[in-house]
């Protein structure tokens, strides 16, 4: 199966949309902001550091995030099984370091997928967003399709929803500047690559889902 490299504002859907894949076609996902909140949860201090820099809507240093990932890419290449990474590459450099992984890997043949939304649509997805804290799953207070049946639980383990210390407005302008900044112009160099999917992520989740899967089928 074609592996992917989910590129996104936040809130674009990423993480339910690789959960989706991971669900119905046995994708592993690989979410750089997943791995630095679990190294966060475990309370070191590598990540009492790395929630201060979260918590600020700063991007945590490369060096840090490519060792997290290529460990776990290393192990899903070795298990033979097609993986998406959601939240790497953020930055030009990253992109660079991301290509020499993944050619020492033998595994050029990648995907990127940009889903592209609107400022005021992720601002309001930011608000809402609840997660569960067991199985990562993401609601939505603001967004009826997106609320949980019994409120501040999880539908699908019934664990306790929260909010993330970054999903507030403050925090989230400068998440959005920084994708702005530092994200977007890479898409430019995936184009030229000839590697690039675009994705309108304004639309319903289900929607979105049906967009992306036709590519599973259609790029090899
Ligand atoms: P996400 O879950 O993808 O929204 O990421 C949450 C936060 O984790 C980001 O706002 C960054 O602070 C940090 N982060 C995740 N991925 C990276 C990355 N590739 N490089 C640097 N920081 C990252």
């Amino acid at each position: 199966m074609t592996n992917f490299v989910f590129i996104a504002p936040p809130a674009a859907g990423k993480g339910t949309q690789s959960k989706m894949l991971v669900e119905k076609y046995g994708y592993e996902h690989v979410s750089t902001g997943d791995l630095l909140r679990e190294e966060i949860a475990k309370k070191t201090e590598l990540g009492m550091q790395i929630n201060e820099v979260i918590s600020a809507g700063k991007l945590v240093n490369d060096e840090l995030v490519l060792k997290m990932l290529k460990a776990k890419l290393e192990s899903i290449i070795s298990d033979n099984k097609s993986f998406i990474i959601d939240g790497f590459p953020r930055t030009f450099n990253q992109a660079k370091l991301l290509e020499e992984v993944l050619a020492s890997l033998n595994k050029e043949d990648y995907k990127v997928i940009y889903m592209d939304l609107d400022y005021e649509e992720a601002k309001n997805r930011v608000l809402g967003r609840l997660m569960c804290l067991n199985c990562g799953k993401s609601y939505n207070d603001k967004i009826t399709s997106l609320m949980p049946k019994v409120e501040g639980k999880c539908d699908s383990c019934g664990a306790l929803l929260e909010k993330r210390s970054d999903d507030t407005e403050e925090t989230f302008k400068v998440r959005f500047d920084t994708f702005i900044e530092n994200t977007k112009p890479i898409i430019e160099f995936y184009n030229s690559n000839n590697k690039l999917i675009n994705i309108d992520a304004n639309k319903s989740a289900e929607d979105i889902f049906k967009n992306i899967e036709t590519y599973v089928t259609e790029v090899k």
